[in-house]
């Protein structure tokens, strides 16, 4: 008996279609909601706020001078061990003491942007910046040097963040990047 009602039940919800109605009940009202489609990467980009950790950046203080000191705490601290140190004497005056990072050099295919580096820089010098297209055609472009890291950021930290902007693709050799016009700024909700 219980079997011929169950039958029944599944007859019915085929013959009215009930699955279907289920469905269209949560679907439906999403044509009628704004369109969150982001159009990225060729004409728009999703600038991440302050607190995102991305590739790291070497900072200076405000007379240009290098923060970094070469202690190498920050290689310690690296739970992957994706950063090198060489740390020397600084002698044409470009860093804040008389040691600078002689050479510093991050492997980027090991990092997972825990933060604990800069956590242990003991100068602020070392940042987990806000640049997320990391995409190349070659593994060595994954190491970057100090002297790329020591180039301003694209975006400024005044900045807040979570707006989308314009963007333009960019192709090279190297890899892509989707440089942002942050003269327009808009929420997407
Ligand atoms: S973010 Fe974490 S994994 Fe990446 S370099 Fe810093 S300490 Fe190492
Ligand atoms: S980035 Fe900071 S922690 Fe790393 S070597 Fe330079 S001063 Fe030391």
């Amino acid at each position: 008996m219980s079997d011929n009602t169950g039958i029944l039940k599944r007859f019915l919800k085929k013959v009215f279609l009930i699955d279907l109605i289920q469905g269209l009940t949560i679907t439906f009202p999403y044509t009628f909601s704004k369109t969150i489609t982001l159009r990225y990467p060729d004409e728009e980009k999703w600038i991440p706020y302050q607190r995102f950790r991305g590739l790291h950046t070497l900072n200076k203080n405000k007379e240009g001078k290098e923060l970094c000191v070469g202690c190498e705490l920050c290689q310690k601290a690296c739970p992957t061990q994706c950063i090198t140190v060489i740390p020397g004497e600084d002698k044409t005056g470009k860093g804040i003491s008389d040691r600078i990072g002689y050479r510093w050099e991050i492997n980027l295919l090991r990092c997972m942007y825990c933060g604990l580096c800069e956590d242990a820089c003991p100068t602020e010098a070392l940042k987990l910046g806000r640049e997320y297209e990391l995409a190349s055609y070659s593994m060595l472009r994954q190491i970057r040097t100090k002297e790329e890291l020591l180039n301003p950021q694209p975006i400024p930290v005044e900045i807040e963040g979570g707006v989308i902007v314009k963007a333009r693709l960019e192709a090279d050799d190297k890899g892509i990047k989707v440089v942002p016009d942050l003269s327009t700024q808009k929420r997407w909700w």
